[in-house]
């Protein structure tokens, strides 16, 4: 964490609404205080029946539902996107489900500059930050662009009542390893470990509720706004290994999302963890634990999350290749990335051994 004395803190522009059932009552408040009259709705094909809910809650000025929203955003799923968005004469976007519907919202906005509201699903976080991707034969570029931010946020935990336990679990880690990140993120600041470590604190508290009771709207907000805490911090800082080896292990080796964030992130903070020891205290802190690593860790077994990398479909001959990835790309980290270095947090993550805290 930085010093209080010496930061750089930029607040952004997302406007966010947290209310039960506000998918429906509030979002097409949220686009008439922008001036938007023609929205175009835009969901993955899992989420039509949510989606289409929020389009009939906008009346007239809803002019299409497109359900083409794709994990990862292949390029040509966002042409189709900003064709239909085009053909519909729309002024603004509404993304309705996870992170593969808003980043679906952003990849349009990006291309066509129609404001995005966004309505999250999943505690993915990427309605709280200005970051795009898109995917092109097999690789997925990322950057920053203030025009994909979402200018409203509503976010209704009913609408994650029928998240599977599974997933609210691992989207729930993917949210804390913003937090983790972001408590030693080179441009964190005093309100983002405030927020890192209450999303932490609030999400950890969320997750075994929502797995004991996932019909619970109390678990279920808790949960939500964690998330949005946590998104928050993705928003507001720029990420580290944590983030960086699970870009690779996703983008070249097509591992799943939420589930890798989940069994890398113990790995990645043990490793770190010498660096940065007021980052990990904070995790402490909000975890209730001396060893944050290994809490992280507990934490998502006891909720029956993957444990190891290799569950998760890679080989043992990928570990070098992703190793190499990793440290040949220059990123922000509080600990220089060595070939061997993230050799040794991948395979500790492909087996699932106990996390240790390396010598520096
Ligand atoms: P996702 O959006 O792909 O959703 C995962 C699955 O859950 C899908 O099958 C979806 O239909 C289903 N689902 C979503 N909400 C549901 C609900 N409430 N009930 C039942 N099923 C539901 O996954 P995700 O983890 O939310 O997002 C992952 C994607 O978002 C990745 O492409 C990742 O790179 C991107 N992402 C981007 C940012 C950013 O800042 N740009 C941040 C985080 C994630």
């Amino acid at each position: 964490m930085k010093d209080v004395l010496d930061f750089t803190h930029e607040s952004r522009q997302a406007r966010v609404v947290f209310r039960p059932g506000a998918a429906t009552s509030a979002t097409g408040g949220e686009a008439a205080a922008l001036g938007l009259r023609r929205l175009l709705v835009l969901c993955g094909s899992r989420g039509t029946a949510t989606a289409r809910a929020v389009a009939d809650s906008l009346g007239p000025a809803c002019v299409g539902l497109h359900d083409g929203a794709r994990m990862h955003v292949p390029v040509e799923v966002a042409d189709r996107a900003v064709e239909v968005a085009r053909a519909a004469g729309a002024d603004g976007l509404v993304a309705v489900g996870g992170g593969s519907s808003i980043g679906l919202g952003k990849a349009v906005a990006l291309r066509t500059g129609l404001p995005l509201i966004a309505v999250p699903s999943t505690y993915s976080g990427s309605e709280m930050t200005s970051v795009w991707g898109l995917t092109e034969h097999g690789a997925k570029r990322t950057g920053r662009d203030p025009v994909v931010l979402p200018r409203s946020v509503v976010y209704d935990p009913e609408l994650t009542l029928s998240l599977p336990v599974p997933l609210s679990v691992t989207s729930g880690v993917n949210a804390i390893a913003h937090a983790v990140e972001a408590l030693y993120a080179p441009d964190g600041s005093p309100l983002t470990a405030l927020m890192a470590e209450e999303g932490i604190r609030a999400m950890a508290a969320a997750l075994p509720a929502v797995a004991d009771a996932p019909d619970s709207l109390e678990a279920r907000g808790r949960a939500l706004y964690g998330a949005w805490l946590c998104g928050s911090c993705l928003g507001a800082t720029t990420m580290g290994l944590h983030h960086k080896l699970c870009h690779v292990l996703g983008g070249t080796f097509g591992l799943p999302h939420a589930e890798t964030h989940t069994v890398v992130l113990p790995y990645a903070l043990a490793y770190n963890a010498p660096a940065v020891p007021d980052a990990v205290a904070a995790v402490a802190r909000a975890l209730d634990t001396h060893d944050a690593p290994r809490a992280l860790r507990s934490l998502a077994e006891r909720l029956g999350a993957p444990r190891t990398l290799a569950e998760l479909g890679l080989g043992e001959a990928d570990l070098p290749v992703a190793a190499a990835q990793t440290a040949g790309q220059a990123y922000a980290n509080p600990r220089a990335i060595t070939t061997e270095g993230a050799l040794t947090v991948l395979r500790a993550a492909y087996e699932g051994t106990e996390p240790e805290f390396p010598e520096t």
